[in-house]
């Protein structure tokens, strides 16, 4: 059973502390956290656009009332009829790789259409959260790495293939982050990177997409980041970067357990107790 009035207000904690902060935003919802239609309805209905894995969650996302320019669709594959579904309905693709760049720009053509795209980066920075759940790592399958040039290669060809539009940069480096560091580095490191695009290659993105990740608390009295903790830290990174760049890009957060994960209990009954020599069940 999930409780909407919790949901709601951690909704709200993300967006009393981002919006006042950043003029520019966008606050989405990883579906991949709970793709219930009435969840995600709830979570759209505050004001939040949908982050998605698959073209399962295309379709949960259009249920619960997005349309397709507001989705992201990031994942490390992406099978053929979901890149021609995705861009039949001018869902933004997250791109992982060249191979599936090149899909993307023939599948357009092919279409007649023009593929809106950001690729995933991984910015080569460790949060300091559970190995198994670290994305941001050099030896993690998630992304182009943004160190040693292949970031650079990713956009260069992709101005140059026909049927792609390049609208942003992405990145995600984990789950369950509890401290606000490993972002500040990401923050740093993915605006740089913007600056490189706009000097050698005039690119000018409409959003930096800096992932989800923000973690929940375990146990009573475990201090972890709140969303505030996160959007102050990211304050003046952003804005001395945003300085330096000559132009604002939106910027996009998509948290999804950090909306959910403690909106839910589970209930149940006791049918019948059974006590064994080592247990009782
Ligand atoms: C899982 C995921 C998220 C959300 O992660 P949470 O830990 O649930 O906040 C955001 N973006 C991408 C690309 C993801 O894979």
């Amino acid at each position: 059973v999930y409780d909407a009035e919790t949901i709601r207000g951690n909704a709200r904690a993300l967006r009393d502390a981002f919006v006042p902060r950043f003029p520019r935003l966008k606050l989405r919802y990883a579906l991949k956290a709970n793709t219930n239609v009435a969840i995600v309805r709830l979570i759209l209905g505050e004001g939040l656009l949908p982050e998605v894995v698959s073209e399962g969650e295309i379709r949960a996302a259009f249920r619960a009332g997005a349309k397709g320019s507001d989705v992201l669709f990031t994942s490390s594959s992406k099978s053929p009829s979901e890149i021609d579904f995705a861009l039949g309905h001018d869902v933004v693709l997250n791109v992982d790789n060249l191979d599936e760049l090149g899909q993307a720009s023939r599948a357009a053509t092919a279409l007649g259409t023009t593929a809106r795209v950001s690729f995933r980066l991984n910015p080569g920075v460790d949060p300091d959260t559970l190995h198994q759940i670290n994305t941001g790592i050099p030896e993690s399958k998630f992304g182009v790495h943004l160190d040693g040039g292949d970031a650079r290669r990713a956009y260069e060809a992709a101005v140059a293939l026909p049927g792609i539009s390049v609208a942003g940069v992405h990145c995600h480096i984990g789950s369950q982050i509890t401290d606000p560091a490993g972002y500040e580095e990401t923050a740093r490191k993915m605006l740089a990177f913007v600056r490189e695009l706009k000097r050698d290659l005039g690119l000018t993105l409409s959003f930096v997409d800096l992932g989800g990740g923000l973690g929940i608390p375990f146990s009573d009295g475990q201090a972890v980041m709140g969303a505030d903790d996160l959007a102050r830290a990211l304050k003046p990174i952003w804005d001395e970067e945003v300085a330096l760049l000559g132009y604002e890009p939106e910027l996009w957060v998509e948290p999804g357990r950090f909306l959910v994960a403690q909106a839910g209990v589970m209930v149940a009954r006791v049918n019948s107790v059974k006590t064994t020599p080592l247990k009782t069940f």
